[in-house]
């Protein structure tokens, strides 16, 4: 996965006369698609679906045509915006209207943007959960109409998995902390 994240990183800077006559737009987009059979979103296929047995999985799968709702409001299916929240995440610091207008071209609708970014005070969030366990820093345009960290004090060390079957991570990397059932 560090390595399709690379690769689309590299290709930014892939700009020839030829690309620009021959193409509308030179940057790679900012979603992938996925194999959504493959590669389940849900909780229990998402992590160790390897040992689950076929049939379960196919049914699991079967749930996962269910329309998202609100609970899975963040997933649209067969989309994958990871490149979008690494850019986003690569751009704090950066003047806000230069970053949006360039995330625009290079997506297929505008709305994933605000999953990270806050409009407003009130939807500003430490931290945004995507899926099941994809955790990214939220983000919000400060003063200066820079984009900014909400909270620049969150560590990966600072988050636990919600469940032992998944692979949580933060901005990209595994988290430190071990899931711990509850005890008494
Ligand atoms: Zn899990």
């Amino acid at each position: 996965m560090v390595g399709t994240h690379s690769a689309e990183f590299t290709k930014h800077g892939n700009h020839s006369s030829f690309d620009r006559m021959t193409r509308t737009g030179t940057k790679a987009p900012l979603y992938r698609k996925v194999n959504t059979r493959a590669r389940g979103v849900h909780h229990h296929t998402g992590g160790d679906w390897r040992h689950q047995r076929n049939t379960k999985r196919e049914q699991r799968n079967i749930a996962d045509e269910v329309p998202r709702g609100t609970m899975h409001g963040t997933e649209r299916r067969g989309l994958d915006y990871t490149p979008l929240f690494r850019f986003l995440l690569s751009k704090v610091g950066k003047d806000w209207p230069a970053v949006h207008a360039e995330a625009i071209s290079r997506l297929d609708r505008e709305e994933p943007i605000y999953w990270l970014v806050a409009r407003t005070e009130r939807e500003r969030k430490d931290y945004v959960r995507i899926g099941e366990s994809s955790y990214f820093s939220g983000l919000f345009v400060d003063g200066d109409g820079k984009l900014a960290l909400v909270a620049p004090q969150l560590r990966n060390e600072d988050l636990t998995p919600s469940c032992p079957c998944c692979t949580h991570t933060f901005n990209g990397v595994p988290f430190v902390k071990k899931y711990e059932p509850l005890s008494s």
